[in-house]
């Protein structure tokens, strides 16, 4: 579906669109993971409400229960339109265009749909670790420029944020509290196989945490060394994270202005997911987004918790 086709839609169309995403095949009850359910129809019942026959569940269900989609009163096709959006846009969409392109009543609204859905951007909690090669490096984001203290990136107090990406794969952005040996370690063994061989600048953090890779190359960022050609044929360089920072960066600058530290999480994931699905096109990417937005509710508090 584009974005147009998607606007056309009526309520019930849109909403058909929405459950033929999450339930490729029957609803599948989101209380007890049923599948013997029955559709109420009527007047009595609101649209789109299923009923689960488990004689033990019971539960009443529509297709944004149990997802970032739940409780909100925004209509399902402006819901649809978000999704393609912010799927779609490679820098990213503001709260504010958001708002003026879908007409939702307030600022309010359009920025907790903008959380939910990155909400629902954000990797699955079973995530498989990345292989091959698998580059890592920081970026600093944010935060007031300071004139005149000659500080650029470490030493700043700007937030550190780290990427790891799958070469030719999936990127997983995340901010971290500091660049140190100990956070380096946590996040390259959450997210990346023993067997990948990592490649990273001379920063001295990754020295130590590298050792547990079947290889560990750098590049030599301070003496200008921007790729290496091993005689192996591999190319070693970080030039995946720049890009992906150069991205992220473009649209901080141009589009959000600022992220605060408490929701610089929640852009990570939303260019993370972009970047991972980056091959597929925007119709593929928006269905990606909207089947992970099932379940996260019950993972996450604010703002998925809030109602819009
Ligand atoms: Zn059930």
């Amino acid at each position: 579906m584009t974005i147009v086709e998607i606007g056309k839609m009526n309520d019930e169309q849109a909403r058909e669109y929405l459950e033929n995403i999450r339930w490729p095949n029957d609803p599948v009850c989101p209380h007890c993971q049923g599948t013997n359910v029955t559709r109420l129809k009527g007047e009595a019942h609101r649209p789109g409400m299923i009923q689960c026959n488990a004689k033990e569940c019971r539960g009443q269900f529509t297709v944004t229960v149990g997802g970032v989609m739940e409780s909100s009163h925004i209509p399902l096709v402006k819901w649809a339109m978000g999704f393609h959006m912010l799927s779609s846009s490679k820098k990213g969409m503001s709260a504010l265009q958001l708002q003026r392109n879908l007409g939702l009543g307030s600022y309010r609204t359009a920025w907790f749909m903008c959380h939910r859905i990155r909400c629902a951007m954000e990797g699955q909690p079973v995530q498989q670790k990345m292989t091959g090669v698998v580059e890592s490096d920081e970026t600093y984001i944010g935060g007031k420029p300071k004139r005149n203290s000659g500080k650029r990136g470490r030493g700043t107090k700007k937030q550190p944020v780290m990427v790891l990406v799958q070469r030719d794969g999936a990127a997983v952005s995340m901010p971290v509290p500091n660049v140190t040996i100990k956070t380096v370690r946590r996040e390259l063994n959450l997210h990346v196989s023993k067997s990948a061989i990592l490649m990273t600048d001379e920063h001295s953090a990754y020295i130590k945490p590298g050792q547990r890779f079947k290889e560990h190359d750098t590049v030599n960022h301070g003496t200008d060394e921007y790729a290496r050609r091993r005689d192996d044929g591999l190319v070693v360089h970080v030039n995946s994270c720049e890009s992906f920072f150069a991205l992220m960066k473009r649209g901080h600058h141009g589009i959000y202005h600022s992220w605060s530290k408490k929701h610089m999480h929640r852009y990570c994931s939303e260019f993370g997911f972009r970047w991972t699905h980056r091959k597929t096109t925007d119709t593929e990417r928006t269905e990606v987004a909207i089947q992970q937005a099932e379940g996260k509710r019950l993972l996450y508090k604010n703002p998925c918790e809030k109602s819009a």
